[in-house]
């Protein structure tokens, strides 16, 4: 009897139609034998408006109320698909995260998990139960006070419950038939993977495709499970099996580039002529890091007369002007001669794994995008991938001409 997690997203479980929907897909796996644990974000949109009223609450919350507030989401759908469940005569008990225990760190609005306690989970799956285990949310052990784990923190409750319990695999149902080239609603030839390996998919993740929260394809990678992607939309009855994130050598046919992710809302800041010496990048950097402003692309450019340097990189465009106003606070300490910056600039990256073997395919791209009049701002690269950042305005015609370029184009 192998053991399943299956996870549907809010949109799956916007409203009690959908809900009982999603109780025909659990009914389908029960059917075929298999000990379930569902895991359920809350209702569509449900999230974001407890966050607006927290923020209506007090503009300096304290993140442990916030944590009440917000959690309170997936305590409705949990218990409303235990309700459904049991209503179609499918024994179902729902399951909160400081139930289960699913214990995390103190770290409120975006805690980590620490560990998962499968005992009462298994009491359940002993009983014949379905268990209906609500996402997002846990407990610090030490305080015993709600945390949750970020915002799309439900993937990852997903994938390490599944680790927990030793599911066969984690199959996450969402509003998207699985995982794409790139964003269909771009490149119409957008064609659907059947596998990624988990590196990719992290990468793409972290680099602006929005299917899974990035913390739980780590997870997933940390802990070899298998995951799929999938729809909630299908017929219960004959479902497709969507994309399935795996180990790499599970993949038979490796393409040099398997994706193409993009991410909006970068902006960029050079600082001229920075003294040319020691300590000048700690200067600026770790004043950005105390800030939590994230700093994403770093370039370093060594002037000829050796004295003084240019340095370029990139952080959100939310965090622009207050990294602009942490660093011309420090215009004398880090003493450089002038701070540009420029917004509205996106970053486009290419994802394989079989670049490691593979030279030149970043050059590839250099060449297409000179033909096509696209001017690249900053380059960076990695074993398997590379990322270049251009003006928001080419977009498109950049991601169309790598997904082209690469042969992912759907015939
Ligand atoms: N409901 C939470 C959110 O909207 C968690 C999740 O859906 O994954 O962020
Ligand atoms: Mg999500």
């Amino acid at each position: 009897m192998a053991r399943l997690v299956m996870k549907f997203g809010g949109t799956s479980v916007a409203n009690m139609e959908r809900i009982r929907n999603v109780a025909q897909h659990v009914r389908r796996e029960v059917e075929a034998g298999h000990q379930v644990a569902v895991v359920v974000s809350a209702m569509a949109g449900k999230t974001n408006e407890l966050v607006g009223w927290v923020n209506e609450g007090s503009k300096l919350y304290d993140p442990r109320e916030y944590d009440a507030v917000v959690a309170s989401g997936e305590q409705v759908t949990s218990g409303l698909l235990a309700i459904v469940l049991q209503d179609m005569g499918i024994s179902a008990r729902s399951w909160q995260g400081w139930q289960i225990p699913l214990l995390t760190s103190d770290a409120h609005g975006s805690a980590r998990i620490e560990g998962i306690d499968g005992k009462n989970l298994d009491d359940g799956f002993k009983r014949g139960e379905v268990a209906v285990i609500a996402g997002f949310q846990g407990i610090h052990a030490d305080t015993g006070r709600l945390t949750t784990l970020g915002r799309g923190g439900s993937d990852t409750s997903a994938v390490a419950i599944a680790a927990a319990i030793g599911a066969e695999r984690c199959d996450i149902y969402t509003d998207v038939d699985g995982v794409y080239t790139t964003d269909p609603r771009i490149v119409s030839k957008a064609r659907r993977l059947e596998k990624v390996a988990f590196e990719e998919m992290l990468e793409m993740a972290s680099l602006g495709a929005k299917v899974l929260q990035v913390r739980s394809v780590e997870l997933a990678m940390v802990h070899k499970v298998r995951t799929y992607v999938r729809s909630s939309f299908d017929d219960p009855a004959n479902p497709t099996p969507g994309t399935l994130i795996c180990d790499e050598e599970e993949i038979m046919e490796q393409q040099i580039v398997t994706g193409i992710a993009y991410s909006k809302d970068e902006a960029q800041i050079t600082l001229r002529r920075v003294a040319d010496k020691p300590g000048v990048a700690a200067a600026i950097f770790v004043p950005l890091a105390d800030a939590n402003i994230n700093v994403d692309m770093i370039i370093q450019v060594t002037s000829d007369n050796t004295t003084s340097t240019d340095i370029t990189f990139t952080v959100p465009t939310a965090d622009f002007e207050r990294a602009k106003t942490i660093l011309e606070g420090r215009k004398a300490e880090i003493n450089f001669g002038a701070l540009e910056g420029a917004r509205d600039l996106v970053k486009v990256s290419a994802i394989g794994i079989g670049m490691r073997s593979h030279a030149g395919v970043a050059a590839r791209a250099f060449k297409a995008f000179a033909d096509k009049g696209i001017n690249i701002r900053a380059i960076t690269t990695s074993e398997i991938k590379f990322s270049l950042l251009i003006d928001a305005a080419y977009t498109e015609l950049a991601v169309r001409t790598l997904h082209s370029l690469y042969g992912l184009d759907a015939a």
